[in-house]
Parts: C-alpha cells; sequence; structure tokens
C-alpha cells in the first residue's frame, strides 16, 4: 500500500501512461501503477547507489522487469527524448525538483503532464514553471504523520495572472490552494506567518544595517500578502 502523499501523486498520473519516477528510491510508485494497471510502463530513476539497488530488488521481487526500467543516473539524463508523456518527482526539496526540470528541460518536450511534489519551497518550482511556460492544473495540499505536502501538477502552457501582486500570491502560496483555502493550507500558512514574526522580532532587536532593514521589509510584505489571503472571506 503507497503513502497517502504518494497516493495523492499517483491520482494525477494520466490513465495508461508511460511515465518516468525520478527519484524513485524504492520504486514504490512505479511498482504499484503497473500492477493495478494505470500505467503502461515506468522508468525508475536514481542517482544514488542503495536506492537504485532497492528500485532493481523490488521491481524484479514484483515480477514487473519487463515493465518498470530501473535506471542509474542524474534526474532526467534516464529519459530518452520522446520516451514517456508523464514525469513525477516527489519526496525531495522544491529547489531540487527545479533544477532537475531546469537540467533536464530539453527532455520536456514531448511530455504533457508533470507531477511534482516537494516537501520545502513549493514556490521555486512555481517560478520554474513560470518561466518555462508550464501552468498548473491542479495543486493538492495534504497531511500525513504531522507533515505537510503540496502536490503540483503542470502541463505545458502560459499561467496568467491579474496582476503583480496576484501573482506573488499565486506564486508563493498556489493558484488553486490559494482558492480552496483547507484547514491544512489554513495551518501551514498561519505557522510560516508566525514563524516570520518571531524572526521580525529578533531582527528589529538586533543593530539596524542596510541588509538588516531590506530583510525586515521583504517579511513586512510577505507577511501582509499571506494574511490578506487567509482573511479574505470571498
Ligand atoms: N520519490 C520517493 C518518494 O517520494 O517517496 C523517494 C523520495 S527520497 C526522499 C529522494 C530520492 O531522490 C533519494 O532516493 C535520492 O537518492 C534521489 N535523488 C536526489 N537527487 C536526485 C537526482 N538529481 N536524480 C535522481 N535521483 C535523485
Amino acid at each position: 500500500k503507497l503513502s497517502k502523499r504518494l497516493e495523492t501523486v499517483a491520482k494525477y498520473i494520466l490513465e495508461g501512461a508511460r511515465f518516468a519516477d525520478i527519484g524513485s528510491d524504492h520504486a514504490y510508485l512505479p511498482c504499484y501503477m503497473l500492477k493495478k494497471n494505470k500505467a503502461s510502463f515506468a522508468i525508475a530513476g536514481e542517482v544514488v547507489e542503495g536506492p537504485y539497488k532497492s528500485a532493481c530488488t523490488q521491481v524484479r521481487q514484483e515480477g514487473l522487469s519487463s515493465l518498470i526500467s530501473v535506471r542509474k543516473g542524474n534526474g532526467l539524463e534516464v529519459v530518452e527524448l520522446g520516451e514517456v508523456d508523464c514525469i513525477t518527482i516527489a519526496g525531495m526539496g522544491g529547489s531540487l525538483i527545479a533544477s532537475i526540470l531546469e537540467q533536464g528541460e530539453k527532455k520536456l518536450s514531448t511530455v504533457k503532464r508533470l507531477i511534482l511534489q516537494p516537501n520545502i519551497h513549493a514556490y521555486s518550482i512555481r517560478v520554474w514553471l513560470l518561466e518555462n511556460e508550464w501552468k498548473l492544473v491542479q495543486e493538492e495540499i495534504i497531511e500525513e504523520d504531522g507533515k505537510i505536502y503540496e502536490v503540483l501538477v503542470a502541463e505545458q502552457g502560459k499561467m496568467v495572472f491579474e496582476d503583480k501582486i496576484n501573482a506573488d500570491a499565486v506564486l508563493l502560496l498556489g493558484p488553486f490552494l490559494m482558492k480552496e483555502k483547507n484547514n491544512i493550507f489554513q495551518k501551514k500558512w498561519t505557522s510560516e506567518i508566525k514563524n516570520w514574526q518571531r524572526i521580525l522580532t529578533k531582527l528589529k532587536a538586533a543593530p539596524d544595517s542596510e541588509e538588516n532593514k531590506q530583510k525586515k521589509e521583504e517579511l513586512i510584505a510577505k507577511i501582509s500578502l499571506v494574511e490578506e489571503v487567509l482573511l479574505d472571506e470571498t
């Protein structure tokens, strides 16, 4: 059985897809998808020897060697152009996910959908998507074992914003998540605001400097941006 986190990622893989799971570790996600006949082929990519070996063992034990190709390599280097129509990258930081997409950008031209699950810094991914003409088509925020995760689903296309303030909010909070504003979303951002306020108090007590002043202004702007979304009743 998959974790709730990976089950949420799995939900968005296109029916019958050929997909690559980058940073697959035990290849649980590809095994689940192929075992349930929800996908037709998968690549499990791993850059580290230990997890690569775990993926090989798992796929062999499940009898899925003809349907899942386990490959060792960095990011999208393990994928040939045109080989897959979906890519999943889960369980890493957003900046790492964005750098994997950036380095493998050439492989994405024939990909229909990306399903990305950053543990932190979803912002870096949304900025990358915007700059590379991918648009979000769905998002989810879930909680499992006391941790909060976001799942971002993107397809090729341009993101559009109402204005600059809307763009800042959308990139930080997520267009779908900030519209839905469910309990987990409110919990996450209420705690972020508390955290930023703690930092702000420390900065206010520290000696004044240009850097300090700039940091304070950035934090104040972020706090008011997020507060506005949380308090908005519409
Ligand atoms: N995707 C699985 C999940 O969500 O449960 C495993 C997540 S695990 C915390 C992250 C995995 O990504 C590790 O096994 C790590 O070796 C792998 N990884 C990190 N950077 C990578 C890269 N550039 N290319 C391929 N795999 C990478």
